[in-house]
């Protein structure tokens, strides 16, 4: 009783909600990091709302649907799900411990 009140589960919320926070951030960990060509990202440089697949695969939520996208990289976790998934190919990984 009382179970499904009107508040809403943390856990199941909008992408981006569950792993906001400093037990989600990704620490030194992180071999490969997505760098985005906003040359290539569809609505990057079209301006036009569309494609997105990177903030919808993403498992961490961590794609900001905008343009330009944008990744929120405190919290990604260089799993490379978006780079495959784009098919812009506009994403790629790069080593994180790489110096620029
Ligand atoms: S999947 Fe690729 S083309 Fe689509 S929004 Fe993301 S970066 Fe841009
Ligand atoms: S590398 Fe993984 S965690 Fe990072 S933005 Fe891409 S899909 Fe999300």
């Amino acid at each position: 009783m009382g179970s499904h009140a009107a508040r809403k589960d943390p856990f199941t919320v909008a992408r981006g909600k569950l792993c906001k926070g400093e037990a989600g951030k990704t620490g030194d960990w992180r071999s490969s990091r997505p760098e985005i060509d906003l040359t290539k990202c569809i609505p990057s440089k079209s301006g036009k709302s569309a494609c997105f697949l990177c903030w919808q695969y993403c498992p961490e939520g961590v794609v900001k649907k905008s343009i330009p996208v944008e990744i929120d990289m405190e919290f990604c976790k260089g799993c490379g799900i978006c780079a495959e998934e784009c098919p812009a190919k506009a994403i790629t990984m790069v080593d994180e411990h790489k110096s620029e």
